[in-house]
This record gives C-alpha cells, sequence and structure tokens, in this order.
C-alpha cells in the first residue's frame, strides 16, 4: 500500500508482521536500511525543524510509532493499517537474530543500562553475536564509528532519543550494510 501522508511525513502503510519480513529480508541481503520510528513529538519536532524533516525523509521507512498517528490518518480518511512500536521491533529482531546468529551494535542509553543490556542479551539471546555496545553519552562518535566500520554488524540499534539518533545515523549509515533502527528509550524498558 501506498505511504500516508501526516503533516507532510509519509508513514509506511504496514503492518508489523509484513514489515519484520521486510526488514529481514533486508538483513540476510544485507541492504543498508534506516528505519525511523515515528510518534506525534517527532512528526512536531520536524514540522519546526526543517534540517530534521529533510534528514527523516531520507530514511528508507518511516513507521507509526504512536497511537497519535494513527488516529491522525484516520482523520484524514486516509487510515494506516496498525502502530507498528519501535520497541516491539527491537525485541523481535533480537529473538530472530538470536535464532538466526545474526550480530548486533547497541548505542544509547546510560552506561549502568547498556552494561545491564548486555548481560541480558548474553543471557536472553543467546545465539545473537553482540558486535559491541556504547553509552549514548558521547561527544566524538568516532571511536563507535569506528567499531561499527570493523565489525559490520546486521543491525545497529540507536536509543539516544530523537534527534539525536536519527541525525547519527543519517551522518554514519553508509559505514555498513546493516539496519539503522533509532528506538528512543527501549534500552530502558528492556532493562527495566
Ligand atoms: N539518551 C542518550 N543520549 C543522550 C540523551 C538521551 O543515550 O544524549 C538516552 C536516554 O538515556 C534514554 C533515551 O536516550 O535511554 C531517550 O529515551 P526517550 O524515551 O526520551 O526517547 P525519545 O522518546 O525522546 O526518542
Amino acid at each position: 500500500k501506498k505511504p500516508v501522508s501526516i503533516l507532510g511525513i509519509p508513514f509506511e502503510n504496514t503492518n508489523q508482521e509484513q514489515f519484520e519480513s521486510l526488514l529481514k529480508q533486508r538483513i540476510d541481503h544485507h541492504k543498508n536500511t534506516f528505519v525511523v520510528t515515528a510518534n506525534p513529538e517527532i512528526v512536531m519536532y520536524a514540522r519546526q525543524n526543517r534540517p530534521y524533516e529533510v534528514l527523516i525523509k531520507k530514511a528508507d521507512y518511516i513507521i507509526a510509532d504512536g497511537i497519535g498517528i494513527i488516529i491522525g490518518a484516520k482523520l484524514l480518511k486516509d487510515p494506516l493499517q496498525e502502530r507498528i512500536a519501535g520497541y516491539d521491533l527491537f525485541v523481535s529482531l533480537l529473538e530472530w537474530g538470536s535464532q538466526n546468529h545474526k550480530s548486533a551494535y547497541f548505542v544509547g542509553a546510560k552506561t549502568e543500562v547498556i552494561n545491564k543490556l548486555r548481560e541480558i542479551v548474553t543471557q536472553k539471546y543467546t545465539g545473537l553475536k553482540i558486535a559491541g555496545t556504547h553509552n549514548g553519552y558521547f561527544g566524538d562518535d568516532r571511536n563507535i564509528v569506528g567499531d561499527i566500520a570493523r565489525t559490520q554488524p546486521d543491525m545497529v540499534f540507536v536509543a539516544t532519543g530523537f534527534p539525536k539518533q536519527e541525525a547519527f545515523i543519517d551522518k554514519n549509515r553508509q559505514i555498513s550494510d546493516s539496519l539503522w533502527m533509532g528506538i528512543g528509550g527501549s534500552f530502558d524498558v528492556l532493562t527495566g
């Protein structure tokens, strides 16, 4: 189905099952993929911040992560199939990655959180290779970028909140043909 435009932002009109299988295929084929999981705050921020709007429109897919987006589409008489939460995608991809021996790099959140995340992934998603982790409070991203370039992970999860996560992905995604996804507070949720 055609994307649905909400305040100028084109949202994928898909459902979680279909979208997940698309992402898994792209990961299997090492296609460079940038996914924005957009909630109403992101849409409103993009309206006020033109560079951010331009940047998120460079993503391969913008998905509706928030009931507000679904309601908006309905009011515009151009309904979206369903909400797809970034967190749900994250957890499903960890599970699939574990079963299929994929690798992932995790950047974001405070040091304690990212350390706990490493433990949880090691214990629960035993087949998933951790390419590396870094907390989300960095000035210079050179070390992180170097690590990702060297390890070429299948998936890069960036959980530093918007707009920082999308800016990081847009700036660096050419260094590795991975799935790059900004997932806000997901590391806090998984470890909380
Ligand atoms: N965070 C980070 N670096 C920063 C600012 C925030 O890693 O410079 C982390 C923060 O610790 C939290 C997440 O980003 O884990 C933000 O979560 P939130 O739910 O606020 O995300 P948003 O909805 O703003 O995208």
